[in-house]
């Protein structure tokens, strides 16, 4: 699955720079996750960078952006193909 950040996001800016995909960025009004991009760390860490360092934990699972681990690795192998 892809993360995302949810409404409550007090945009502290702290989860951009963690995460190896460049898959966060500033929105209209609060930090997105691209789920094209978010691999759910799978690939570079253990556990999820952004969801670890969020003050405020507002990083859920996406139930819209299910995958399984498998999925994840082969998104993984795609980006770091084209990087
Ligand atoms: Fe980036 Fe990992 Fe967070 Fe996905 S889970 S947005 S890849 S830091
Ligand atoms: Fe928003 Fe959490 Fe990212 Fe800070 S770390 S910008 S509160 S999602």
């Amino acid at each position: 699955m892809a993360l995302v950040i949810t409404d409550d996001c007090i945009n502290c800016d702290v989860c951009q720079p963690e995460c190896p995909n460049s898959a966060i960025s500033p929105g209209d009004e609060i930090y997105v996750i691209d789920p094209t991009l978010c691999t759910e760390c799978v690939g570079h860490f253990d556990q999820p960078q952004c969801q670890e360092i969020c003050p405020i934990d507002c990083i859920p699972v996406d139930p819209n952006h299910q995958e399984t681990h498998g999925e994840l690795m082969v998104k993984y192998e795609k980006i770091i193909a084209q990087a």
